[in-house]
């Protein structure tokens, strides 16, 4: 059967193949945090998980008639979250030979000036959520642009997949083109709206989203914590800390501020819920901040390796307590893949003198994801009640990997393959509330009864 097949007049599903979900960090919870069952199964009902383990314990557990969808040989993980990423800037991917405040000025700004067009922002919304599914993204936190009707695009395409998505319209009052160019009261009142039209209807969440402190005035910022305390449980996303040529012009913008992030702090955005992208040139004082506020941090290897950034420190974020995510930033990231963002985020520690396991990385794309974003309690691993959203991860996905493959002498060796050899290949199948989304899934006979 070549086509995805939906689950039709049957609430219930066992799926099975080889399991790996995390109830915390490996590398600060220890190996309790880890759960892989090679011969595993999940039992879902209604859309979410009703039970996760061997199959030997899960599928007594289904009712009779209850269909099976058969992944076995494949690797099954909770659906992967991208923490930062503009699905406005698609068509202008690996765009040639800038930094960023040179990039935004020649191609970014350019870009999403076609987003004031609705008709244009909805054709780019389907693209980039096809993308995503396809490359085992089920959740993610996406800047629109300043119009709002791209951010009604996005959030319209998200409902109609029921995917649990993070958007927000862009806030940018100053230090950018006219076109491009809200005010303060404009940018406040418009996200209102937003909020009130999308914040938690079906799996939306609403952010808050000023681009960058140079983008905003300060009665921007001050507004823009305002909708925070407005609206309690709406997130923030906004980027900090990425070049040395922006930290030193938020400098002379922001004189009174301690350090760039400072900027963010007096006007109350760091919280839990706050997401900020690349956190490169920060100090410890930031990292102590962020950790004792909640704030999170999300790790752009690709984009920042393009853009010639900088090499975020993984390790200093953790030990300092601070919840990381990764995110693909596209377009100043290079691919929508998790699993290439993987693949650069592997070779910044390194770089910086460490390691990522492969443990760790799928702990970051799924769980650590999820809680960056404050999504924990819906989306993030396989305990029961949560959102069955997943991916299926072959591990035969090209020729070069089948072989690798082979040689493979344990389970951290094979899971460190998909980490570095994968692509959107090895995307089997995408799930979102229990239902395939994306990819080829035949459902065998139901559970005998
Ligand atoms: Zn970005």
């Amino acid at each position: 059967m070549n086509a995805s097949v939906a689950v039709s007049g049957n609430a219930s599903l066992v799926v099975l193949g080889e399991i790996l979900h995390f109830t915390g960090d490996p590398s600060q919870d220890g190996s309790a945090a880890t759960h892989h069952h090679a011969d595993g199964a999940l039992l879902i009902r209604d859309g979410r998980i009703v039970a996760a383990g061997d199959a030997s314990t899960v599928m007594p557990l289904a009712d009779p008639g209850t269909q099976i969808a058969d992944h076995r040989g494949m690797l099954i993980l909770p659906g992967f979250v991208d923490t930062h990423v503009h699905y406005s800037q698609t068509d202008i991917i690996t765009s040639y030979g800038e930094q960023l405040l040179d990039w935004l000025e020649r191609f970014t700004f350019p870009a999403e000036r076609a987003f004031a067009d609705p008709a244009h922002a909805a054709e780019v919304a389907e693209f980039f959520l096809d993308e995503l599914l396809k490359n085992g993204t089920t959740t993610a936190a996406v800047f629109t642009t300043v119009h709002p009707e791209s951010t009604d695009a996005f959030f319209a395409a998200a409902s109609k997949r029921n995917l649990r998505m993070a958007a927000g319209k862009v806030l940018m009052d100053r230090n950018c083109p006219e076109f491009l160019r809200d005010t303060a009261e404009s940018g406040y009142e418009q996200s209102a709206q937003l909020i009130e039209r999308w914040h938690n209807k079906g799996r939306l969440s609403y952010a808050v989203t000023p681009r960058f402190a140079p983008t905003s005035t300060e009665r921007q910022l001050e507004l823009a914590g305002r909708l925070l305390e407005e609206h309690p449980g709406v997130l923030l996303q906004s980027h900090v800390a990425e070049n040395q040529g922006e930290v030193a012009w938020v400098a002379e913008l922001f004189p009174w501020a301690r350090s760039y992030l400072d900027v963010y702090d007096r006007y109350g955005m760091l919280r839990k819920g706050a997401v900020f992208a690349h956190c490169i040139h920060l100090d410890d004082a930031d990292r102590r901040r962020m950790a004792a506020t909640g704030a999170a941090m999300s790790f752009c290897a690709t984009s920042n390796l393009f853009l010639g950034s900088g090499l975020f420190d993984l390790h200093a974020a953790r030990a300092a307590g601070v919840e990381v995510g990764i995110g693909t930033d596209v377009g100043g990231g290079t691919a929508f893949s998790m699993l290439r963002t993987l693949n650069e985020s592997y070779k910044v520690t390194q770089l910086r003198g460490h390691r990522l396991p492969a443990l760790q990385g799928f702990y970051l794309i799924t769980l650590g994801g999820a809680r960056a974003l404050g999504l924990d309690g819906h989306i993030g691993n396989f305990e029961p009640g949560k959102e069955a959203d997943f991916v299926v991860l072959d591990p035969e996905s090209s020729p070069l990997r089948a072989r690798r493959n082979r040689l493979a002498k344990s389970f951290d060796e094979r899971l460190f393959l998909a980490m570095m050899l994968s692509d959107d290949r090895a995307v089997h199948a995408t799930y979102v509330m229990g239902e395939p989304k994306w990819g080829q899934v035949r459902f065998a006979d139901a559970v005998a009864t």
